[in-house]
């Protein structure tokens, strides 16, 4: 019987602490395909692209660059790869605390194998740490195409150009956002608005109450959209960067007025237990009128709206700009 190697109990995959995609190129006929890969993959993955390498660098025989990515990403990104890589070979290896038994013994090949000179490589170091994606925006990382692909202001039809001709005119994420499915049902979209224009402009609640409102509906939602947009709309209109610290924190802030802590338990209450009790809504009361009341609740009620169609349709912050949730948070 031949003997078995030597390797008493299976090796754990918590000794890989993240992964690296080598995509290798011939500088004079391949960057050019070598360039739209990495753009696709900058615009779809939470990965770090390094820098490029148009001459041999390392154990590496071939220019390349590399893509480093954390394990959660592996599922849909090496797929992805295997499917995308053209005529370019890919070398995706684990890091664990042997680089060079990460590159030679362990790694797989997505495309021809090159050589990779091992020797180069150490058989002790520490770990590498997935990096910290320098391309924090663009779609979830699943490598899917978005539901609903963004609409820009030229391809908006007849019955569509009005709406995100007024959108234009008051958002600060364009006809992105909620505003990209909105634009979808046209009648229901204008509706939607006016309302939304009446919430945010003509509400009887004061700003600094009504940004933090939306803010609870946000967290409570881990809605990237709705943070994005209102976490600097409800600073500058005075609420204070600990409460809105702790609240993304999903803390009860602790030094809210009087006013915002009604504001907080009036609309907590009310989402997670589905009633206001008496003493909340005493509470109300005595610093709210009815009308106050019925637009606070309306307000809160049109946000959990909001995050569903953000929700659905896999909305998130524009590109180039960080997700206040990042992966993995709850
Ligand atoms: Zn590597």
């Amino acid at each position: 019987m031949p003997d078995l190697p030597h390797n008493p109990v299976p090796r754990l995959t918590n000794e890989i602490a993240s992964f690296h995609a080598h995509v290798y190129y011939d500088p004079a006929t391949t960057r050019s395909e070598a360039e739209r890969l990495r753009r696709w993959i900058d615009e779809r993955f939470f990965v770090t692209l390094g820098r490029w390498h148009n001459v041999k660098v390392g154990p590496h025989d071939q220019a390349m660059f590399q893509i480093a990515f954390a394990s959660e990403v592996f599922p849909a990104l090496v797929p992805w790869l295997m499917l995308n890589h053209g005529s370019l070979s890919i070398l995706v290896h684990p890091n664990t605390t042997n680089p060079r038994r990460d590159h030679l013994a362990d790694p797989l090949w997505i495309g021809p194998p090159l050589a990779v000179h091992g020797e180069k490589l150490p058989e002790e170091a520490p770990m590498e740490q997935a990096p910290p994606p320098n391309t924090m925006f663009a779609a979830p990382a699943t490598g899917k195409e978005p539901r609903f692909p963004q609409l820009t202001m030229d391809r908006l039809d007849e019955k569509q150009k009005p709406l995100g001709e007024q959108i234009a005119k008051v958002s600060s994420i364009g006809i992105a956002g909620p505003y990209n499915p909105m634009l979808r049902s046209p009648v229901l979209g204008q509706r939607l608005f006016d309302l939304f224009y009446y919430l945010r402009w003509q509400t009887s609640v004061p700003t600094r109450l009504n940004e933090f409102a939306i803010l609870i509906i946000g967290r409570q939602w881990r809605s990237q959209v709705e943070w994005y947009a209102h976490a600097p709309l409800a600073a500058k209109a005075g609420l204070s960067p600990d409460i809105i610290g702790e609240l993304k924190a999903s803390k009860r802030p602790s030094n809210m007025a009087e006013d915002e802590s009604v504001v907080y338990d009036f609309v907590t209450e009310l989402t997670t237990t589905q009633k206001v009790s008496d003493e909340t809504y005493a509470r109300a009361k005595k610093v709210f009128n009815d009308q106050q009341i019925v637009d606070l609740t309306a307000v809160a009620g049109n946000y959990v709206m909001v995050a569903m169609l953000l929700a659905m349709a896999e909305e998130t912050v524009p590109p180039g700009k960080e997700r206040p949730f990042k992966v993995g948070e709850k």
